[in-house]
């Protein structure tokens, strides 16, 4: 191991007083009461393995990968002990001595090379449109495959255009346009979220944004950063700041937290800063969509990923922008709910903590109370949907920008 590394994460492991003041905020530490499973616990393994006091062990990693990196923890340390990117540094020095499980495996690689998307896509729609999907589930081939973790993902088919590389602010002649803006489509918004991407477009254009979605852009990089596969997510890193270099750019909006939050965090400052989630970028501009939105007589209940509340740390703009809707009955989700369990690739490498966490949420989530669930993380959207789904709960999961953009009134040149 580097000895320069080494020492950066002693530094690290040293500013944690082990107080255990994050301990409550921890989903694993809550679910295990065991303080391997901790922050607290998981910083000491890490500085007695960098001492030379603890050898390297499936028992150690297995403690470290089971950490959700939801970085509930962080939000809640007094000592500000950047826990995240311990983590991710510790991941980083160990990568070549642990192998994720095959499906975990197989999302990272798809996700970071863009003819591997269009083929799943194009794939997809055929396995979806001739309803194989249902036949594939019944006769159980997903498992015989060991793809049943990754196929309940698969969310319910959408129709898109083909997106362009930009579209211009829907203006009228009397008013200048608000300027440009990048678009952050991310690997999983094409696949999975095109409603997102396009609601994103229809919200910035109307609003007086001139919208740019790079051609050459590509996946965040969280999945390989998390991992620990840093020349994998350096590489992604460096083709996304070059691709947004183009413009002359105000901001880089982003649709999933998850992405967001990992974008935020690229070395680049001239990138990194422009960062915005839509949510926020919107409220931040002070744009008032109220007069352009009809009515919405419905229940919605808000998700707040933690790469959003624990990350970008921007949830109250969520809030504030969906309360521009007239008539909507809008709820949060209560303080005792910690993460869902998606967590990137984690539901598919622990099964078991995933669907513990999941069941929480949906234990007091009822169509009765709810007609729609909110959320600005795809990963989450499609976690918590698959797990409806199994429940047979009819409540649709959307992101907050396709419940606004739903609600636009057809006039709406700004
Ligand atoms: S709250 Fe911070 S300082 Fe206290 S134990 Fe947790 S990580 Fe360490
Ligand atoms: S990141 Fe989340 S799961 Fe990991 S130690 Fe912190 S609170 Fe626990």
């Amino acid at each position: 191991m580097n000895q320069n590394n080494k020492q950066k994460l002693l530094a690290v492991a040293d500013s944690c007083v082990k107080c255990g003041l994050c301990l409550p905020h921890c989903p694993t530490y809550t679910h295990t009461q065991n303080e391997n499973e901790s922050p607290r616990g998981r910083i000491a393994l890490i500085q007695a393995w960098s001492n030379g006091q603890l050898p390297i062990s499936p028992n150690l990693l297995n403690h470290i990968d089971s950490c959700l990196l939801c970085r509930a923890c962080e939000k809640a340390c007094p000592a500000v002990v950047p826990y995240g990117k311990f983590i991710d540094d510790f991941r980083a020095e160990v990568h070549e001595d642990k192998k994720p499980p095959f499906t975990a495996r197989l999302l990272k690689n798809i996700v970071q090379n863009k003819n591997s998307l269009h083929i799943l896509k194009q794939t997809l729609n055929f396995y979806q449109k001739h309803n194989i999907q249902a036949l594939a589930r019944r006769l159980r081939v997903p498992t015989l495959f060991g793809l049943k973790k990754l196929e309940r993902l698969i969310p319910l088919p959408q129709e898109a255009p083909i997106l362009q590389t930009y579209y211009p602010a829907k203006t009228t002649k009397k008013k200048e346009t608000k300027g440009d803006v990048g678009l952050f489509v991310g690997c999983m918004g094409e696949l999975a979220d095109s409603e997102t991407v396009f609601s994103t477009i229809d919200i910035l254009t109307c609003v007086g944004f001139n919208v740019h979605v790079p051609q050459h852009q590509t996946c965040c990089g969280a999945l390989a950063l998390h991992e620990g596969d840093k020349n994998t997510s350096d590489h992604l890193a460096t083709q996304n700041t070059n691709a947004f270099s183009q413009e002359n750019l105000q901001a880089i909006i982003s649709i999933a937290s998850g992405c967001g939050s990992t974008l935020r965090e690229y070395n680049t400052v001239e990138f990194s800063s422009k960062v915005m989630d839509i949510s926020h970028f919107l409220m931040q501009k002070e744009i008032d969509l109220s007069n352009l939105l009809v009515a919405l007589k419905a229940k919605v209940t808000l998700h707040s990923p933690c790469s959003l509340k624990n990350g970008l740390r921007t949830e109250k703009s969520v809030v504030k922008l969906l309360q521009q809707i007239p008539q909507i009955a809008l709820t949060t989700l209560p303080e005792t709910i910690q993460c869902c369990g998606a967590a990137g690739s984690y539901s598919l490498r622990h099964e078991k903590m995933a669907q513990t966490l999941l069941d929480e949420l949906l234990d007091i989530t009822s169509p009765q109370s709810t007609d729609y669930l909110v959320s600005s993380n795809i990963g989450c959207s499609l976690h918590i949907a698959a797990g409806l789904r199994e429940k047979n709960m009819n409540i649709a999961v959307i992101h907050p920008i396709v419940l606004l953009a739903r609600q636009l009134k057809t006039a709406k040149a700004s």
